[in-house]
């Protein structure tokens, strides 16, 4: 049995699926390579995460209780702002070398051989250049809205929607939130929050066709994935064998997601973890003999994971 971390055997390994004499190669179809990542994969470009630290999102208000359609209904001024807010954190952070190897790696293979799954919402895959037609942000992006109206009288519902729209400020309601600023910070009187002012509907983001409310296009709590992308996951799993799963910075204990590494393995996968627990006795205890297992940042080891199909990773300009 290798060592679960030895570089040069994955390297290998990687080599014979894209174009060695291994499976695919060998039976003349695509190599099909699937990814799962979370937010360990963006831990490098120094966004806080949601759940984790609540350093760099708002002081007065628990994230759990504005992420939900509930708290939408209710107050839609404050829960833009609070993705004004988050919107702008994303923007400030750079896309790291883990996000470009793996678009690197969306372009060194055939069309329809990579299907990258991400869990996290902050738009740094799609910055990265990463082909939008081979990634599937699970519970959407901080960068996508849609309408939020409804059937009314005459008409029919209006679905429009929009993807990676990085304008700041959306509209002029929310400048300060879009200039990251923790409005709530500043919003206390004796150590206790205040409320904020109230921001008008009509000077929320609008449907252009419309005129309803636009909302932010993620996955809110309570709220399921979308239906016709896990049907187009799905499909994709289902047309063949998977060679290769890589589970990137994500302990993938929420599902579906978590399904996915089980359903690759019956598609016959290897499952390649990179994560900063990866080598720990509980990551190993999950990973069967051939499985492998790197611990450490994303942005440190894909690049040199996948060397051997992306090249050497230059850094591009605009990133630096
Ligand atoms: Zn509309």
């Amino acid at each position: 049995m290798p060592d679960r971390n030895a570089v040069a055997a994955f390297q290998e390994l990687l080599c014979r699926i894209a174009h060695g004499s291994d499976a695919a190669a060998a039976t003349g179809r695509s190599p099909r390579i699937m990814a799962l990542c979370g937010a360990g994969l963006s831990a490098a470009s120094g966004l806080a995460t949601f759940r984790g630290s609540t350093a760099a999102l708002w002081h007065t208000h628990d994230p759990m209780t504005l992420a939900t359609p509930e708290a939408f209904a209710a107050d839609p001024g404050l829960v833009w702002r609070f993705y004004a807010y988050r919107r702008h954190s994303a923007l400030a952070a750079k896309p790291n070398a883990g996000h470009y190897a793996l678009a690197a790696l969306a372009r060194s293979l055939p069309h329809n051989s990579f299907l990258c799954l991400t869990q996290n919402v902050d738009g740094l895959s799609a910055r990265a250049g990463h082909p939008r037609e081979s990634l599937r942000a699970l519970h959407g992006s901080l960068f996508d809205m849609r309408c939020v109206g409804s059937s009314r009288k005459g008409h029919s519902c209006c679905n429009y929607a929009v993807e990676d729209n990085f304008t700041e400020p959306l509209v002029p309601a929310l400048a300060t939130a879009s200039e990251g600023v923790d409005e709530t910070a500043a919003m206390t009187a004796n150590g206790k929050p205040l409320p904020l002012p109230h921001i008008p509907v009509n000077e929320l983001p609008q449907c252009p066709n419309c005129k309803s409310l636009l909302r932010p296009g993620v996955v809110w709590f309570g709220e399921a994935l979308d239906g016709r992308m896990l049907q187009s996951v799905d499909q994709w799993v289902a047309a063949g064998k998977v060679d290769l799963m890589l589970v990137i910075g994500t302990s993938a204990k929420v599902y579906p997601a978590a399904g996915y590494i089980e359903a690759a393995r019956r598609a016959g996968a290897v499952v390649v973890v990179v994560n900063a627990e990866a080598e720990s006795q509980q990551g190993l205890a999950a990973l069967r003999p051939t499985d492998f297992a790197f611990e450490g940042s994303a942005a440190d080891l894909l690049p040199v994971l996948l060397e051997p199909l992306i090249g050497k990773l230059e850094k591009p300009r605009a990133e630096e």
